[in-house]
């Protein structure tokens, strides 16, 4: 498969401020490379306060870099105009983790809707209404509910919503930035098998973004986990969570509850040392060694580079790099 983005050494500091002056920065995205290859879902996965969901912003344009880029279909995000930006804004596009903010709560669903693909100046459909219709079944909604305000629904009900509006301006592209975690269980499963079927019917691409290791797993092709704006670890699902070789990574994936004692019990062994250092000034060398368990003197020193160990996997650790 093709790559369809290209992240390059993309960073983002955030100014913080204190009356005219900058006191320091905010490093939430600090030099991140990989790629999203076309009709896959890639995972995106961390802590809360990991640079995540900045990351996430930043592909689709929401946020300006302050270095490195993002490609799209082979062209530079940051240096789109005219009608090419206009483009991009229809092919890629972003659901938000919360259903009731993200949608206008004095717009009727089919306002919602319409007013999407109006606002990407694509060929309005000849009978609006009908097409409007189509979108909500195909996330199982109905005519029915057209004519309704947000606030008649559901939070499930809501996130359908917002994937019809996403869905109608025929992207290629979609950012779920933690799309169902604020859905109970069941609406969860429903709408993340929906994502699924959408995906395989139109060959969307997705960048999936969680802090729900199980949710992620369920959904993604390939992982990648961030810690403290870096990625420290990228592979196919199943090799993460069958064989993590960042001691980040293994950490994680040992905080998911396990029903067997002895199991839980070896995994205790893993815990890290100490809680996640401030992003505003993060350690030197490998960000993780101030917590990690197998931290040597010169994972102090210098920062270990992202390599493929194996065909497809990424580590970013000295444990490997010296290999
Ligand atoms: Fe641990 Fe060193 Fe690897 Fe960082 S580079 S994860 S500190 S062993």
């Amino acid at each position: 498969m093709d790559p369809i983005v290209v992240v390059d050494n993309l960073r983002k500091w955030f100014p913080i401020k204190k009356l005219f002056f900058t006191k320091g920065w905010v490093r939430a995205v600090d030099g991140v490379s990989f790629i999203i290859r076309e009709g896959e879902t890639f995972g995106l996965v961390g802590e809360s306060g990991c640079g995540k969901s900045t990351l996430g912003r930043l592909i689709v344009r929401l946020l300006e870099p302050t270095s490195g880029t993002v490609y799209f279909e082979g062209k530079d995000v940051f240096r789109l105009r005219g009608r090419e930006l206009k483009e991009f804004r229809r092919k890629v596009q972003i659901v938000f983790q919360d259903p009731y903010s993200s949608l206008n709560p004095r717009m009727m669903v089919f306002d919602i809707v319409a007013e999407a693909i109006k606002a990407t100046q694509q060929e309005i459909p000849e009978d609006m209404e009908d097409y409007v219709a189509s979108i909500l079944e195909k996330v199982g909604l109905s005519r029915e509910h057209l004519y309704r305000y947000p606030h008649e629904f559901s939070g499930g009900q809501r996130q359908r919503i917002a994937i019809a509006r996403v869905l109608a301006v025929r992207p290629k592209f979609i950012v779920l930035d933690e799309p169902t975690s604020s859905l109970d269980v069941s609406v969860q499963a429903q709408i993340l098998n929906m994502l699924k079927d959408l995906q395989k019917e139109h060959n969307f691409t997705y960048l999936f973004i969680s802090h729900d290791l199980a949710v992620v797993k369920y959904m993604s092709h390939r992982i990648a986990v961030m810690y403290l704006g870096k990625i420290v670890e990228i592979a196919p699902s199943d090799e993460i969570f069958e064989a993590p070789l960042h001691p980040y990574t293994q950490v994680l994936l040992s905080s998911i509850p396990i029903p067997d004692p002895k199991i839980a019990r070896s995994r205790m062994k893993l815990r890290p040392k100490g809680e996640p250092p401030s992003p505003i000034n993060p350690p030197p060398g490998c960000r993780f060694h101030p917590r990690c368990p197998q931290a040597c003197s010169l994972c102090a020193r210098e920062e270990p580079p992202l390599i493929e160990i194996e065909r497809d996997h990424y580590v970013a650790c000295w444990l490997y790099a010296r290999k």
